[in-house]
């Protein structure tokens, strides 16, 4: 039984912290929000008073938090020289990529070894323990790392230096996002040329044009695979962090001068969807009904 910290016990958080607790790890919890160690109580973690007591004697501290000031915060408050210098750190939370590299070398300089370990998956899988974890971070650091996050995942990817974990998740974003928009306007198209769209997923989800959100998250309603576009677009990836990582792997090729024209009209698209038409809280498959209604509005 291995001793963890597990700081930041949200949506995704409360499922993991559960999971590693039902494993039969001694979990001790710490959130800001009180509902949220109450659950966490309930789901046989142990509540510590702040996040420095939290790591005091553990083995690894995981971390699963909003956004890049957040984890910069915890880390150089309360877990760099709180916790003990054998811990392994892992960060899987979703951040900026200069703000994970900066952690893990201030980690480094303090004697520590840290991952930064963002996940595919949402809630569900944060739940049921079928995240996909991507790692950047030393081969040691990985090493330390993977039996952890094994606990909580069905895949666990050392995707190189430290950093190259969120690299990963924003660069699958940042596809993810546009593929889904291109989806979205090609059904919106497919319908105004008179197609039958079932017809349409048939020959598509087998020719070329054939990707994942089209064939495993299709956002038409009653077409493909049961998705969230059959529940209204409720559950799944919320279009708020969507936005989130697409501006995150925008500020992220502005960094390196990389050209990402697709990138970026898909974070304009997410932008207008999320916060000017209020669709923030809906999976991100509904940006469907934006393309559809504004090709309308268009054409009248
Ligand atoms: P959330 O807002 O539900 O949870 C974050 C938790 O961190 C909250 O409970 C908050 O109180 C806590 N917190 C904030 N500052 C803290 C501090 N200083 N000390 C202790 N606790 C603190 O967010 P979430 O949906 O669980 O997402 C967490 C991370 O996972 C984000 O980076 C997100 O981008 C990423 N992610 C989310 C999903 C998803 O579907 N929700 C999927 C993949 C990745």
């Amino acid at each position: 039984m291995a001793r963890i910290a597990f700081i930041g016990l949200g949506n995704m958080g409360g499922g993991m912290a559960a999971n590693l607790a039902k494993a039969g790890h001694d979990v001790v919890a710490f959130d800001l929000v009180e509902e949220a160690l109450a659950r966490a109580e309930s789901r046989s973690c142990r509540r510590a008073a702040s996040a420095a007591e939290a790591v005091a004697e553990a083995e690894a501290v995981i971390t699963m938090l909003p956004a890049g000031k957040h984890v910069r915060a915890v880390y150089e408050a309360e877990v760099i020289g709180k916790a003990p210098a054998s811990a392994i750190l892992i960060d899987c939370s979703t951040i900026d990529v200069a703000t994970a590299r900066e952690e893990i070398e201030k980690a480094r300089a303090a004697g520590y070894l840290m991952t930064d370990a963002p996940v595919s998956g949402g809630i569900a899988a944060a739940e049921a323990g079928t995240l996909t974890f991507m790692a950047g971070g030393t081969e040691e650091a990985f090493k330390r790392a993977e039996p952890f996050l094994a606990m909580m995942g069905k895949a666990v990817i050392h995707a190189g230096a430290p950093g190259a974990g969120q690299a990963a998740k924003i660069c699958n974003n940042m596809l993810l996002g546009a593929s889904m928009a291109a989806t979205c306007e090609t059904f919106a198209m497919a319908k105004k040329l008179g197609l039958d769209l079932q017809t349409f997923f048939d020959i598509s989800s087998k020719a070329s044009g054939q990707c994942w959100s089209m064939t495993s998250y299709c956002p038409v309603p009653g077409v493909g695979p049961e998705t969230p576009a059959d529940r209204d677009y409720e559950g799944g990836f919320a279009a708020a962090l969507m936005l989130k990582d697409l501006r995150l792997a925008m500020e992220a090729a502005q960094s390196v001068d990389a050209y990402t024209p697709m990138g970026a009209e898909a974070e304009t698209l997410y932008a207008r969807f999320a916060e000017a038409l209020g669709g923030g809280g809906k999976d991100f498959s509904a940006i469907i009904k934006m393309i559809d209604d504004s090709w309308q509005a268009e054409a009248e």
